[in-house]
């Protein structure tokens, strides 16, 4: 066991005081460098702050020449200060000047010194700064010093960042720069508002403890509880229907249980630091770590990492580790709130859906995308893939998410936060005027009867039913059910939520689409390390007919929900007929078996699957008689047919659907299933945009399912077009290849006026 150490409690104390204190910036850089160089018998100590341009300069010293303050500047890479910056990661060394990185500086005096220690200060995931001590003789720094100064470092990071001196000038300007930054849409929509980060902030002001043994003890409990909760998940039997999770979750167990973590939260304590400024210091190295990591399975142990930190300070705020609960923006008054997250589950976001969200910013775009289809189910205007947001942003920054165009406005302007607003007014007038198409028939100017059905997942969205007037609900993800929750859902649930559904559509259809789990819809605590390809694996209806218990129970729920009712199911993905023929017979098995037991068949029984592998465009053949209906999931299919992943922004949005070869596919399929007499209907995200369903209709399609903010647009698009004018131009364009099919469609919808724009 190494020999811990804690950092001796007066200069905590004392280091205290002089942060409290009322004095310049210089002034108190200057005062603690003196106090560590003399509580750590060090002959230097200095403080080097990284500028806007990467460069560190010293900004306080105590032994090193004083002239040399705020004149020595070196390289991000540059000597042995810079290879601290560079890595993250604290570096002792014996016998400094013979070091090869050693960079020497004459104005600074430090010819005589040997020994070296320095750490990196971390804010944010981020180098901030280096804090050094250096001693005239050689000698090695034991651990307890290198950890003593890492827990200093810590405690200076607000410090150093918002007043150094070069800083006061550069922070003020941080502060006021606006800054602008792309990302990609996730829910469309306008968010105004102040910035609240999603992970717990400690502040500065509550880093210090009175009574370092009460804190300590504190500190047990808070691990206690996070050790009982993880108990708790593995308890659960999420785990049970994957192979991996388990030891996923027994790893992360392990993780909350290292007796050396704990030890190092315990010793940063007792110093007289506060249990969250101990855990804040475990999560700063963790960040840093994963800044710097780029193997996958590594930066997912180190995501894993940070997740318990975040965790065990969520329960020192005093909740059960929840996100939404750890509230500190009490001031806020009524201002609405951006949250501001590296990354988030579909289960955390579903935490805030009370809490007036004005939009959402991810820092990563989860390899989850049902985070995002939470967000549109929530409707909270959401982008994804900002990075490094924790440098430019501040808690209380005021900000604006243009999920229309997909960019992220930080301390706008007043011009631009006016622009904004009068933007925003006109989205809020322009959603009414869809609103009051809501009662208008689906039907063109030439008299086609259009079907516009809702693709929805979680009870919140039944209200968007009622709210667009769809005409029934064309894809329902029974499998958010499972991934919202943190245990799998009984059948009852199953039952329950099914059955909610049904009463609510009333007369209106349901096609209740089964389990599609697996590739990007991994369950809470599932390992996302198992297959290469997740898209291309086990999945969907492959990974359903793999797990018949988990299958059968579904189908029971979803057979008694009905009660003796309608009934529309359809499989996921499924690539070949067999497939289709062996979920049916598992499917008519139930019906046998809860007629059996007093249960009512369902009245009507409609059995169909969702075309999603090119495949099974070309098995048709061999269902049709036996399939009551085929529903298109462009999301996957074209994801599939461009051989681009629908989760990866570089290529998702690379290829135009609005394109020659895809339409010729569409009409293909359109065409076969006529021919076979199989009914077909569309319910990918690519039905919500009016240019996109213009074609679909074009290629004959008249039933599309699509998220709640697409009917307006798409039925204001359909009651402007005369089809059978539109159709003659556009198959044309399909079947000959002049420039841009994307423009080609677009100027035809302008001659003949036919409203295709989103807003
Ligand atoms: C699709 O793939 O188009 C689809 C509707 O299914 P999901 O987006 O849930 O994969
Ligand atoms: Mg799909």
């Amino acid at each position: 066991m190494p020999q811990t150490f804690s950092v001796p409690r007066l200069l905590i104390n004392r280091l205290r005081e002089v942060m409290a204190g009322d004095m310049e910036a210089d002034t108190r850089l200057q005062k603690v460098v003196t106090l560590i160089a003399g509580t750590m018998v060090a002959d230097v100590c200095s403080i080097y702050k990284r500028t806007d341009d990467d460069e560190l300069e010293l900004v306080a010293t105590e032994g090193l020449s004083v002239s040399a303050v705020h004149q020595t500047r070196m390289a991000l890479d540059e000597g042995l200060v810079g290879q601290i910056a560079l890595s993250g990661e604290p570096l002792s060394i014996q016998d400094a000047p013979r070091h090869p990185a050693f960079s020497y500086r004459p104005e600074t005096g430090e010819d005589p010194y040997h020994a070296f220690l320095g750490v990196p200060i971390l804010r944010g995931g981020r180098v901030i700064g280096v804090l050094t001590v250096q001693n005239r003789t050689e000698r090695i720094y034991e651990e307890d010093e290198i950890d003593s100064l890492q827990t200093i470092a810590m405690v200076l990071a607000e410090v150093v960042a918002a007043e150094a001196p070069i800083l006061a000038a550069s922070a003020a300007q941080r502060e006021a720069r606006p800054v602008n930054l792309k990302g990609r849409i996730l829910c469309d929509g306008l968010g105004l508002g102040i910035a609240r980060l999603h992970d717990p902030v400690v502040s500065p002001a509550r880093y210090f403890t009175e009574d370092p043994e009460a804190e300590v003890r504190r500190l047990r409990r808070a691990l206690e509880t996070l050790r009982g909760s993880l108990e708790r998940m593995l308890a659960s039997d999420v785990s049970a229907i994957f192979g991996e999770p388990r030891e996923v979750l027994e790893a992360f167990k392990m993780l909350a249980n290292d007796p050396v973590w704990a030890m190092r939260l315990e010793e940063t304590v007792k110093s007289g630091l506060s249990a969250e400024a101990a855990v804040d210091r475990s999560r700063r190295e963790h960040k840093v770590k994963l800044e710097n990591a780029h193997d996958p399975y590594l930066r997912e142990r180190l995501h894993d990492l940070e997740d318990l930190d975040n965790r065990l300070l969520r329960i020192l705020a005093g909740n059960d580790g929840s996100a939404a609960h750890d509230h500190s923006g009490e001031e806020n008054g009524d201002r609405r709130e951006v949250l501001i997250a590296r990354r988030l589950g579909p289960a955390e976001l579903l935490e805030y859906r009370d809490s007036g969200l004005a939009a959402i910013v991810l820092e990563e775009v989860a390899p989850t995308s049902h985070t995002a289809i939470v967000a549109r189910a929530l409707d909270i205007p959401t982008i994804g893939g900002v990075g490094a947001l924790n440098s430019v942003i501040a808690p209380g920054d005021q900000v604006i998410v243009d999920a229309e165009q997909g960019t992220l406005h930080i301390r706008p302007d007043e011009g631009l936060l006016d622009a904004y607003e009068t933007r925003s007014v006109l989205r809020t007038e322009r959603q009414a005027a869809f609103q009051a198409l809501r009662e208008q028939p689906s039907r063109t100017r030439d008299g086609v009867e259009i079907s516009l059905m809702l693709n929805a997942g979680l009870a919140i969205d039944l209200d968007s039913l009622g709210q667009t007037g769809a005409d029934g609900i064309g894809l329902f993800r029974t499998e958010f059910q499972f991934l919202v929750s943190d245990t799998l859902p009984k059948i009852d649930a199953q039952i329950e939520l099914y059955r909610n559904v049904l009463d609510y559509a009333g007369t209106r259809p349901v096609y209740f689409r089964t389990l599609d789990l697996g590739g990007d819809k991994l369950l809470p605590n599932a390992s996302t390390e198992t297959e290469e390809n997740p898209a291309l694996g086990w999945r969907s209806i492959r990974f359903a007919l793999d797990r018949p218990g988990l299958f059968r129970r579904q189908l029971r729920a979803l057979v008694r929900a009905a009660d003796g009712g309608p009934l529309a199911v359809m499989f996921p993905m499924v690539t070949i007929a067999e497939e289709f023929f062996e979920a049916k017979a598992i499917l008519m098995d139930e019906i046998e078996w809860s007629r059996a037991r007093g249960y009512s068949a369902p009245s009507q029984l409609r059995v169909g699957a969702m075309l999603e592998a090119p495949a099974f465009a070309f098995g048709l053949e061999e269902v049709a008689g036996e399939i009551d209906f085929i529903s298109i999931g462009t999301n996957d299919l074209l994801q599939f047919f461009n051989a681009a992943d629908r989760m990866v922004p570089a290529v998702s949005e690379r290829y135009d659907i609005v394109s020659r070869p895809v339409m010729r596919f569409l009409d293909g399929i359109k065409q076969q299933c006529d021919r076979l007499g199989i009914p077909v209907s569309v319910c990918g995200e690519v039905a919500s945009h009016p240019v996109e369903a213009l074609c679909l209709l074009g290629l004959g399609y008249r039933a599309l399912s699509m998220p709640a903010a697409g009917i307006g647009p798409v039925k204001r698009m359909l009651r402007s077009v005369d089809l059978s004018a539109f159709s003659e131009p556009f198959r044309e364009a399909v079947h000959t290849s002049n420039g841009s099919f994307r423009n080609e469609v677009l100027a035809i919808a302008r001659v003949q006026e036919i409203a295709v724009s989103d807003g």
